[in-house]
């Protein structure tokens, strides 16, 4: 019912050449993939990786964005920067952003409904620390995270947003949640969604997991009710990997 989404988080690696290179291997890896399929290179990487991708079924995302669009923030880019040179997709509160650059759960709302505002679809990342975990308290802080993230949207907008679950203690370490534990906290969230937007728009909703996702890990994975996919960092950076994943 719900098309799986694969996704790959460049983060601060590769140059415009090196992006390039990569979704050029990529492309013809991927061609037959049954899920969608989505790369995220840094901000300078966007317009030629758009270009290179033209007319496959691999689309683009961005990592970040700032919710206005336009003015005196230093530094920053805008949804409508991003929109013309056709990105598809935003990630939004990844944990490293939360962490390093003091995204706030209200920031991230602003950028979610910027986004929408810009036909660009939403990525938005969740995930408890291990402390959290073992503390028992996963769910409900994960519930307050996402009930701030995705307040106010239409019915429409609820429905497309993707969100992806990440325990900030997977990300990067090579250790991966359970599949059991990744289920168990994604269809947490989807409860949370059908309490703000009802069963219907929660059943809709596509909720990656993420969190040192392996050729080797995604099978099992993805057989899971509720996991519709992955958000991938470092395995992405490799072609091949990366279309093991995608054609799970
Ligand atoms: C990520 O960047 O969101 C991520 C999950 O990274 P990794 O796959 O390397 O753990």
């Amino acid at each position: 019912m719900r098309t799986p989404i694969i996704a790959g988080n460049y983060k601060m690696n590769n140059t415009v050449s090196e992006a390039v290179k990569l979704v050029e291997e990529l492309k013809p890896l991927v061609k037959d993939a049954k899920c969608d399929v989505v790369v995220c290179p840094t901000f300078v990487c966007l317009d030629a990786v758009k270009k290179a991708v033209e007319g496959t079924n691999i689309k683009v995302g961005a990592q970040n964005m700032h919710f206005e669009e336009k003015g005196a923030f230093t530094g920053e880019i805008s949804p409508k920067m991003l929109e013309e040179i056709g990105v598809d997709y935003v990630v939004l509160g990844h944990s490293e952003r939360r962490t390093y650059f003091n995204e706030t759960d209200e920031a991230i709302n602003k950028k979610v409904k910027a986004a929408f505002a810009h036909n660009i679809t939403p990525i938005v990342c969740c995930g408890e620390t291990l402390e959290q975990r073992e503390a028992g308290v996963t769910d409900d802080f994960i519930a307050c995270q996402i009930k701030v993230d995705i307040a106010g949207l239409t019915k429409e907008e609820a429905e497309k947003v993707v969100i992806a679950y990440e325990p900030i203690w997977a990300i990067g370490t090579g250790k991966t949640a359970t599949k059991e534990q990744a289920n168990e906290t994604i269809s947490a969230i989807r409860k949370v969604v059908a309490g703000m937007y009802g069963q219907e728009v929660a059943d809709k909703v596509r909720i990656q997991y993420g969190g040192s996702v392996k050729p080797n890990t995604i099978k099992d994975q993805m057989a899971m009710s509720d996991i519709d996919g992955a958000l991938v960092g470092g395995a992405s950076l490799v072609a091949s990997d990366f279309a093991a994943i995608v054609n799970y």
